[in-house]
């Protein structure tokens, strides 16, 4: 019998494994279908930032910043504290963000308005002759997702965590309102208590298991260039737009940007991205026409109707838990998601009210959370 069952290898899933063994909760199995990392979390940015304006994004986010400079220390992943600079090129923006900025300052998250040399400081291979203002967030930065899955996964094996990699779970076995364990084939596999992070795949899973999670998978696309020295420090968004660009640790510029997508469309790539993505930051990269693209992929967006995480217990199933749909924001929240589902699995409940309030409870009792910096 297992202590924790944890469905789903991505960046979420491993990290809750990370701290379950750290806490010494028992004997804790990861089950993964594919390779660990291989759904959406190596296909995202990697850029991690507080500078939301919910509540519970915002509290929760400086929370997993902590976190990520834990990592930093304890395993060496490499994860930077680079910034976010949202690049305004129209008038009628400056107010909106403003207002964000404020909200920000009010929970600590110091946001700043910064002129033209601060950005030719921070990111002297952009353009600024479009620049009308510019938002700098200095407690944002990013992570290598590849580096972060990986030390975790290792740091938790050599804890006692056993990971079993291309074994697919097909349902959560439920009787009697509580979950069981999971069924690999005709195994069941029994467990104390079960999560699910099985990113945009959870909905099918649980559907499968009788829960019902009001969750789309959303494709969304990346590009890649060649290799380039310093260019910019913070993850860039062009605000018109909501499209960004970091630079990787490797030098590479990875860049997204929104094209027209339906939910549970299937993830196939689209010329009209790369024309959308290379147009839009041509505005502010103006070498970029000349640079080659080296990698172009789609990813899912795990997206919930109020663009915030499923966090926790399962309403009517004991000894369930959830941790998905975090809508482009799933990368950034995993060491918090782990450090307050480590405690729901322990103490019954989660460390924050914040966390509290994301249970899929929420959607059923019409508590839906606003947010409004959610980009592209
Ligand atoms: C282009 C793009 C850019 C992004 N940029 C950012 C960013 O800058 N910052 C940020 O915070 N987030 C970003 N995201 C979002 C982020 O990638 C996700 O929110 C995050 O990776 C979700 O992690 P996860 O562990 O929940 O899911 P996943 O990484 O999808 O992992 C779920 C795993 O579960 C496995 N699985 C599914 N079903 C089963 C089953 N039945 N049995 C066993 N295993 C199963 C899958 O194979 C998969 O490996 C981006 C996403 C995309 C697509």
């Amino acid at each position: 019998m297992y202590d924790v069952v944890i469905v789903g290898g991505g960046i979420v899933g491993v990290s809750l494994a990370y701290r379950l063994a750290e806490e010494g909760a028992g004997r804790v199995l990861l089950l993964e279908k594919g390779y660990l990392g291989g759904g959406s979390t190596f296909r995202c940015a990697g850029g991690i930032r507080a500078s939301f304006t919910s509540r519970e994004h915002i509290v929760l986010m400086k929370r997993s910043i902590e976190l990520w400079g834990e990592l930093r220390e304890k395993l060496g992943v490499k994860y930077e504290r680079s910034g976010y600079l949202w690049l305004i090129s129209r008038e009628r923006d400056v107010e909106r963000f403003k207002e964000y900025s404020r909200v920000h300052n009010s929970f600590g998250v110091e946001t700043r308005f910064v002129d033209e040399d601060f950005v030719k400081r921070v990111a002297p291979y952009v353009d600024t002759s479009s620049m009308v203002a510019a938002l700098y967030d200095p407690l944002a930065g990013k992570a290598s997702p590849f580096d972060a899955v990986y030390k975790q996964f290792l740091a938790a094996r050599s804890l006692g965590v056993e990971f079993a990699v291309g074994r697919e779970v097909d349902s959560v076995r439920v009787e009697r309102g509580e979950a069981r364990g999971v069924v690999v084939g005709n195994e069941l596999i029994p467990a104390r208590s079960v999560v699910v992070a099985a990113g945009a795949e959870s909905v099918f899973l649980l559907r499968r298991s009788g829960v019902e999670l009001p969750l789309a998978p959303v494709p969304h696309h990346a590009a890649l260039t060649e290799e380039f020295g310093r260019l910019f420090d913070p993850l860039i968004i062009d605000v018109e737009t909501g499209a960004y660009a970091v630079q990787t640790f490797h030098g590479h510029v990875l860049m997204g940007v929104e094209v027209e997508e339906e939910p549970f469309a299937r993830p196939v790539v689209k010329l009209e991205f790369l024309e959308k993505v290379v147009s839009t930051w041509s505005k502010w990269l103006t070498w970029l026409p000349g640079a080659n693209i080296l990698r172009y992929w789609v990813g899912y967006y795990e997206v919930t109707p109020d663009h915030h995480p499923i966090l926790g217990p399962v309403d009517g199933v004991e000894n369930l838990y959830v941790a998905t749909g975090f809508s482009g924001h799933g990368f950034m929240m995993a060491p918090v998601v782990a450090e307050e589902l480590a405690e729901w699995i322990k103490s019954g409940k989660p460390k924050s009210e914040e966390a509290a309030r994301l249970t899929l409870a929420r959607f059923k009792e019409g508590r839906l959370i606003k947010e409004l910096a959610v980009i592209g």
